[in-house]
């Protein structure tokens, strides 16, 4: 008991509450197991409250949630998604999070984004693939995707990042992958940084991540 007063961190290890905090999906300290969680960890670095933020593949809507919480009220977040289904399960979160109100969602293709999206973006986010699991089974596809990027990479701020999680296991991955490693490897080294990053005790199919940064 003494022992549990004196070094309250020791009995949290003990009982595995530390391990249940780094393993809690969509917290501040999540475990870096993919390359989703670890876009988090960048987004959390950059995007501030009142940043403009861009979400290029809404999907289920949990990068949206996360860059509305990021940028708060003052701020203002642009989701796309082609599928109804993915557009409707987004709005669904964002309603029951509180935080459907800076928040702007568009069913149409990404390749539309700097029709409707003004630069000046801290942020811009690009889970690329299909979503697992549900109907809304359509693939992202390299045409698109690039074309969506370069206009990503043209809003940014200074200092602003792209995080692009890539997945090579279906079917067209490989091809869509080997797209965005050829349009990051373009980028002008002076005005972007291009990063990829990869787990090396994993297969070379687990899903990676690219990260640009908008240097001026
Ligand atoms: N692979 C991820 C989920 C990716 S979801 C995972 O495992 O969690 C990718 C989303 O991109 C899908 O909801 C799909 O509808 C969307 N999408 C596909 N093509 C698109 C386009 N041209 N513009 C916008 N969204 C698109």
């Amino acid at each position: 008991m003494v022992l549990v007063l004196a070094f309250p961190q020791m009995f949290s290890v003990a009982n595995g509450l530390e391990g249940d905090v780094m393993n809690k999906k969509g917290s501040k300290n999540e475990s870096l197991r993919g390359a989703v969680p670890l876009s988090h960890f960048f987004l959390r670095q950059r995007v501030q409250p009142g940043d403009l933020a861009l979400d290029a593949t809404c999907g289920n809507g949990l990068d949206t949630l996360l860059l509305a919480e990021l940028v708060g009220e003052g701020g203002r977040v642009w989701g796309f998604d082609v599928q109804p289904c993915a557009i409707s399960a987004t709005k669904a979160l964002l309603e029951r999070e509180g935080r459907s109100g800076n928040v702007e969602l568009f069913e149409t293709s990404h390749e539309r984004v700097s029709e409707h999206v003004p630069a000046g973006l801290a942020a811009a986010v690009f889970n690329l693939g299909y979503l697992p699991g549900g109907e809304c089974s359509l693939v992202t596809s390299p045409e698109t995707t690039v074309s969506a990027l370069t206009q990503a990479a043209a809003l940014l701020k200074k200092g602003g990042l792209i995080v692009i999680s890539l997945y090579t296991g279906h079917e067209g991955g490989p091809q869509e992958a080997f797209a965005v490693e050829g349009w990051g490897a373009s980028l002008d080294p002076r005005e972007y940084n291009v990063w990829r990053s990869r787990q090396l005790n994993r297969p070379d199919t687990a899903p990676y991540l690219v990260l640009v940064e908008r240097v001026r």
